[in-house]
């Protein structure tokens, strides 16, 4: 049903009690490495709700990449289509993560980073109703969202600030490719001030929809004229990696079931929220069934 393009890596999470200044030493608990990026975490979040789910990213041919595409396949998720790089690392990431549950994180790419453009096949839109990514390589972006539309698939991408800072041009070109858009409050704002205009669904393909996360606040949904906000759930969060991941996941799993977009709102608060209750992005992501008994309490 869903095909996720973009980033697949190994996450290594680390509790310190305060993030270390520079010449700094600090003592941290090593909770273990597990497979994370937005687009392999989104996949995993989809599968997890019951929809046949499918990944396209670049792995590297370690053992920690080798680790990663185990737990995905593990999980469901269609690996078929990952594009394994010889010779080079799997793309990884440290997290730091705060008493608090807030993180920091440390990014080391290597080439296996993200799939390049031409390296996308007609064969993995086989079967697929909708296509999720992240924008991180724009010329990948554009020939995702491209192909989608004239296979006449629906599209979504989860905007991230850095992203917008890197390529605010670029912004104008792929929003028009867009069905629906996620993107949290700080990236709204800089989307707006790279368009030099409010960001509105009318930026997006005809009918688009933009669904802004606000942390443990919620979601809100702004669709023509119409903006609707859905209260998040209360938990006791202990990581908030992986959430915004879990909450697209979510949402277009429920959208693609067909439930109106208020429910489906719901829904990803509720399996969102269950995801911040773990270490890990996709530890603590939820099967459906859980979420269905959490929103219902
Ligand atoms: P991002 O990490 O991409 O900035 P958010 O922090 O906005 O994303 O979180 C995405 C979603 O996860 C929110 O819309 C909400 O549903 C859920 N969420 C995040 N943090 C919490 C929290 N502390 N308590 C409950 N739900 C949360």
């Amino acid at each position: 049903d869903v095909l996720c393009i973009g980033d697949l890596d190994v996450d290594m999470f680390i509790s310190v009690p305060a993030i270390p200044g520079f010449d700094q030493k600090i003592a941290g608990e090593n909770h273990g490495q597990m497979p994370g990026g937005m687009s392999a975490n989104c996949a995993v979040a989809v599968a997890r709700l019951g929809l046949a789910s499918r990944l396209v990213a670049a792995v590297g041919s370690d053992a920690s990449g080798s680790f990663a595409v185990e737990k995905i396949r593990a999980d469901g998720v269609d690996v078929d289509h990952l594009i394994h790089r010889e010779n080079t690392n799997t793309f990884m990431c440290v997290v730091l993560i705060s008493p608090s549950g807030e993180k920091s994180l440390i990014k080391l790419e290597t080439e296996a980073y993200l799939p390049y453009a031409n390296e996308l096949t007609d064969d993995a839109f086989a079967g697929v109703r909708h296509v999720h990514l992240t924008f991180g390589r724009p010329e990948l972006a554009h020939k995702a969202l491209t192909m989608a539309r004239v296979k006449g698939i629906t599209t979504s991408l989860d905007l991230e600030p850095p992203d917008i800072a890197r390529n605010p041009k670029l912004l104008r070109s792929i929003l028009p490719l867009i069905d629906t858009l996620f993107l949290n409050a700080e990236a709204y704002a800089m989307a707006t001030s790279a368009l030099g205009e409010t960001l509105l669904p009318a930026h997006l393909h005809e009918r688009g929809e933009i669904l802004m996360t606000l942390g443990a606040l919620g979601c809100r949904r702004l669709f023509g004229e119409d903006r609707l906000d859905q209260p998040g759930f209360a938990v006791d969060a202990l990581d908030t990696t992986g959430a915004g991941d879990c909450f697209a996941g979510a949402y277009l799993a429920a959208r693609l079931e067909g439930l109106e977009p208020q429910d489906a709102m719901i829904l990803a608060n509720g399996a969102a929220a269950l995801a911040t209750t773990g270490i890990g992005a996709q530890t603590a992501m939820p099967l459906r069934r859980d979420v269905d008994a959490f929103v219902a309490r």
